[in-house]
């Protein structure tokens, strides 16, 4: 890694505390396209935040190996004669390449910043007041104060360990691709896109695996033709479900651990704590900067990322809503070019796409069903299918896509689209384009279909 400077008490246009998804891009965009005298501050050796290091990234490859299981576990079926369909991978190679791929795309990060004559500061950041922030290398260092016209909050978030006994004995998702061994039985606690997208990587992989669940639902999120489904095919693949459970306790035991909770015990080699992500604010000191947070303590916005502060403005995780990597860039790219560019962009949180990457993958943009109805009453349809993927003619284990497409009004405007199955991570990108342009019914059924693909089912739907 070059070195990293210290920081001087020079005066910046923007200040950016948090080098990940949201800060770098609104960093980039503000000293490259602008020529604003910029500097990203960062507490974390490396660049590129939660995505890069313990996020989307290193999940995707997680998921990558997990379909590649899943595929040579399906090869006998369509003839071909492999020694072990079962064979388990070297988690030890796994870890060791992908670790090696994440510090090279780290080294890029750090060349695009100089690139951009952005100045990489090393340290934590607090304010002073609202327009000083303090940075420290370490607790014990004084620090050094770094002064700016616009300062960007953009310092994402953590995982909650929720607070019962023995609940350091297990690990979040970082704690998951620190993983030097894989674990054979595993607890997943916790039902949210990121417990769920674990749990199936794990179980693809061989692990026995448990998921805890406060209620009988998971992924409340996101509308019935995903969750429901989802369940249902996470159960047929072998996933234990503890539904109605409240995980009390964590008890080390001579060959595991062992998850107490208001149902029967279960021991297990690792468990997952997967109930929730806080905004990292606590060493902002955000009230001498007069920034306003929210009860849950993300911090409170208006549309163009200005926080109750002139000058302090918030994105990304931090902020709470919508929490992926292209919604903290695009916001940061806006933000930058609004403050140095004069234009009057903001990003509008609304028809966002996202994809689950579970097996199956799922993905959904606009309105659920339920929302839906909420806002425009009687003016809701709803087009449904389900259906076996072609992939599964030769199969004994068969699985479902299942599509609901959301609509309103007399030109049946679609304002959802939920899509639950093999190859819907593919499919949504395309079709949140025509959502995003006002698409109509109408217009799905203009297009011609692709055959035979599963998404030809959503230009056919009757
Ligand atoms: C397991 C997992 C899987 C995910 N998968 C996906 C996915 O598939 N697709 C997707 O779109 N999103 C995914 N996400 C979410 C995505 O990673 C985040 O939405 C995104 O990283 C948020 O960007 P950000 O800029 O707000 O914060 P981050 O990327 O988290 O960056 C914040 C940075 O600020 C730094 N920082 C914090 N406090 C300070 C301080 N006081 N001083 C200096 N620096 C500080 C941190 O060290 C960090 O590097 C995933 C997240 C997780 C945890």
């Amino acid at each position: 890694m070059p070195a990293l400077r210290r920081p001087s008490k020079t005066m910046y246009d923007f200040i950016v505390i948090g080098g990940g998804s949201g800060g770098l891009a609104a960093a980039r965009r503000a000293s490259s396209l602008y020529g604003a005298r910029v500097a990203i501050v960062e507490a974390h050796g490396k660049l590129g935040g939660t995505c890069v290091n313990v996020g989307c990234v290193p999940k995707k490859i997680m998921w990558n190996t997990a379909t590649i299981a899943e595929s040579l576990h399906d090869a006998p079926g369509f003839g071909f004669q492999l020694n072990d369909p079962c064979a388990p991978v070297d988690w030890r190679v796994l870890k060791g390449k992908r670790d090696a791929y994440i510090k090279r795309l780290n080294g890029i990060y750090e060349s695009n910043l100089e690139k951009a004559k952005v100045e990489h500061i090393h340290g934590t950041a607090e304010f002073v007041n609202s327009h000083t922030i303090r940075v420290r290398e370490s607790p014990d260092d004084a620090g050094v104060e770094m002064v700016a016209t616009n300062i960007l909050i953009a310092t994402g978030g953590h995982a909650v360990i929720p607070e019962v006994p023995g609940a350091e004995l297990g690990i979040d998702s970082d704690g998951f691709f620190a993983l030097e061994h894989q674990p054979k039985r595993v607890a997943v606690v916790g039902t949210g896109y990121i417990g769920i997208e674990i749990a199936g990587i794990f179980n693809e992989l061989g692990s026995t695996v448990t998921v805890y669940s406060r209620s009988k639902q998971i992924l409340r999120k996101f509308d019935p033709v995903i969750h429901e489904n989802m369940l249902e095919e996470m159960q047929k693949s072998g996933i234990g479900f503890v539904q109605d459970a409240d995980v009390t306790a964590l008890e080390k035991t001579e060959n595991g651990i062992c998850v107490k909770s208001n149902q029967a015990p279960v021991e297990v080699d690792c468990v997952l704590w997967a109930v929730g992500r806080v905004p990292n604010v606590q060493k902002l000191n955000l009230p001498v900067a007069n920034v306003e947070t929210t009860r849950r303590n993300f911090i409170k916005v208006d549309k163009f990322q200005n926080t109750s502060q002139e000058g302090i403005y918030a994105l990304g995780d931090c902020v709470g809503k919508f929490e992926l990597t292209p919604v903290a860039i695009a916001a940061g790219r806006r933000l930058a070019d609004r403050l140095f560019g004069s234009t009057n962009a903001f990003l509008e949180y609304e028809n966002i796409p996202t994809v689950l990457f579970g097996h199956p993958t799922a993905g959904s943009i606009g309105l659920s069903e339920a929302e839906a109805r909420e806002k425009y009453g009687d003016q809701v349809k709803v087009y449904n299918t389900k259906f076996t993927n072609l992939y599964y003619a030769l199969l004994d284990r068969k699985q479902a896509n299942a599509f609901k497409l959301v609509v309103q009004g007399p030109d049946e405007k679609v304002v959802g689209l939920h899509l639950f199955g093999k190859g819907t991570d593919e499919m949504l990108q395309g079709f949140g384009v025509a959502i995003k342009m006002g698409a109509t019914k109408a217009d799905f059924d203009n297009c011609v279909a692709i055959h035979p693909t599963a998404g030809e089912e959503l230009v056919t739907l009757v």
